[in-house]
């Protein structure tokens, strides 16, 4: 780390971040100008250098490879502080922080974590990961990129879409087919370094937001690595994928918090300010509802994003959690951002106020990292699969009768079709919908206080209506299906 960065060898956790996060916010407010990143589709390199001076880019890394050793928590709450200025750097940091990176720490050879950690920590090396093909998005056994065993090492032949970092990182997170280890269905991650003979890199994307991040394609051919560059047990490559998503989603949340807090605190601000028919816009009780729905999100979004970190801290499997916690806060932070642009009225429909690009760059949330419709499903599907309740001890009354009214739902769906409930997929969609609504309504209840409370009660009236709908899901699919068949 440069000599700007904090120094964290002794400081608690806690402490290093409160030191950091005024440091993280005098950078953004001298050195980030978001709308020229947004326009000129490009993070300055000098941007770039100040971040790795900060320490942005060591702070999941262990202290001995020279980063700051933050737990999950922290490293959101800087990720969080980074979206409320600029999203594309927050999705730098956030990706290298945690799908990038985290890899490499929990299970890198100790070979691996010693030439690259340290690089990584202080930014010099920048990471990516990339699971997305052409033919394999959403349907992740489709990858075909192969890593075949030589006497030389590991030689990989494929191509990788839409790779977050890639245009400027040193270092790629693949995952590979591995046939030759594990047997035909068998996958793996492996790190391949930009350098290595047979990598070449495309060309960035041009996108609807985000659009300072780079997005290229990676194409392998024939590049060798060595053996030792595998991360995690060969031939495990989807579970280790999995586990680093955990990360990845929940670090995508804060970057969610960030941006629709944003577009909270510059609607708070405009409607404070503009006045029609003789009074301030703010004074409408339209407005204050509007307004209120608004900040009663983002305290949920921050609240379930917590809660996740919290989770993860104390060893508990993410992969469920995370996943909730990525659908709600990215359809919150879109759905925030398209009501801070209504209340903007035509200006917020203009790029000078930022809401627009609040929007747009909220957009792709909804999509990567598992997109929104199929993280329903199998957040459902592994609902009606569960038979641990849903309902806690502990939940408050309104919370508790949901979750009773939940776990009636699903045993009755259960008697009822069995296995075939996984291949009713609105009928998954609409009981995740309500798990997600309990597990946020839970989260923001326990976070306290007047907003925690009017959160959570609005989350549970939102989960009863996913369950009003749910008696309906198994009709509504097939009419739609009967009307898609007969087009
Ligand atoms: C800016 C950007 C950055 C990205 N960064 C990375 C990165 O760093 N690394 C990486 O590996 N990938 C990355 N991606 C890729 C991203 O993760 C994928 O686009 C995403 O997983 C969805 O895959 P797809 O685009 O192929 O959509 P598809 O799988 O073709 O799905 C399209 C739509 O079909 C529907 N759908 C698909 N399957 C189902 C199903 N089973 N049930 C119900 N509905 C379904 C959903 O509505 C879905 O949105 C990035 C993409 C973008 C645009």
């Amino acid at each position: 780390m440069s000599s700007t960065s904090v120094n964290v060898s002794a400081a608690p956790e806690a402490d290093v971040v409160e030191l950091l996060l005024p440091q993280v916010r005098k950078f953004l407010a001298r050195e980030v100008r978001a709308e020229a990143i947004d326009r000129e589709g490009l993070i300055p390199a000098a941007v770039r250098e100040s971040a790795a001076g900060l320490g942005l880019f060591g702070l999941t890394i262990p202290t001995e490879y020279g980063g700051a050793g933050l737990p999950l928590g922290s490293a959101c709450r800087v990720v969080t502080e980074l979206a409320r200025v600029d999203r594309s750097i927050a999705i730098m940091i956030g990706l290298h922080v945690g799908l990038g990176t985290r890899g490499l720490v929990a299970y890198g050879s100790p070979e691996l974590r010693s030439t690259w950690l340290p690089r990584l920590a202080s930014g010099e090396c920048v990471a990516s990961f990339s699971v997305t093909e052409a033919n394999a998005g959403s349907d992740l056994t489709a990858i075909r990129t192969t890593a075949e065993p030589t006497r030389e090492g590991l030689r990989i032949v494929g191509e990788k879409s839409y790779v977050t970092n890639g245009g400027f990182a040193g270092l790629f997170t693949v995952l590979v087919r591995t046939p030759g280890i594990g047997g035909e269905r068998a996958t793996s991650v492996v790190c391949i370094p930009r350098d290595t003979p047979g990598v070449e890199i495309g060309l960035e994307e041009d996108k609807l937001g985000v659009r300072g991040s780079s997005t290229v394609t990676l194409t392998f051919d024939g590049a060798v690595v060595p053996w030792t560059n595998l991360i995690g047990e060969a031939g495990r490559g989807m579970d280790v994928a999995h586990e680093l998503l955990g990360w990845g989603r929940t670090l995508m949340s804060a970057g969610c918090v960030g941006t629709a807090r944003a577009a909270l605190d510059a609607t708070v601000a405009y409607v404070g300010m503009r006045r029609q028919f003789g009074r301030a816009i703010g004074e409408f009780g339209a407005t204050r509802v509007h307004v209120a729905w608004m900040a009663a999100r983002v305290h949920a979004m921050e609240a379930i994003m917590k809660s996740v970190a919290d989770e993860q801290a104390r060893g508990r499997n993410i992969e469920t959690s995370s996943a909730i916690a990525k659908v709600f806060t990215s359809e919150s932070a879109f759905a925030v951002c398209d009501r801070a642009v209504q209340l903007h009225g035509a200006l917020g429909f203009l790029e000078p106020t930022g809401v627009a690009r609040m929007l747009r760059d909220s957009r792709i949330t909804r999509i990567f990292e598992g997109a929104n419709d199929v993280l329903l499903v199998r957040i459902g599907a592994a609902r009606v699969t569960s038979s641990a309740p849903i309902v806690q001890f502990d939940d408050s009354p309104s919370v508790r009768a949901l979750a009773r009214r939940l776990d009636d739902a699903v045993a009755e769906i259960r008697s009822r079709l069995g296995i075939r409930a996984v291949r009713r997929q609105l009928l998954l969609q609409r009981i995740a919908s309500a798990e997600i609504s309990v597990t946020v309504a839970r989260a923001a209840a326990l976070s306290g206080g007047p907003l925690g409370h009017y959160a959570s009660e609005q989350l549970v009236e939102e989960g009863h209506h996913a369950l009003d709908r749910l008696v309906r899901a198994e009709r509504d699919e097939d009419e739609a299906t009967a009307l898609f068949e007969s087009r």
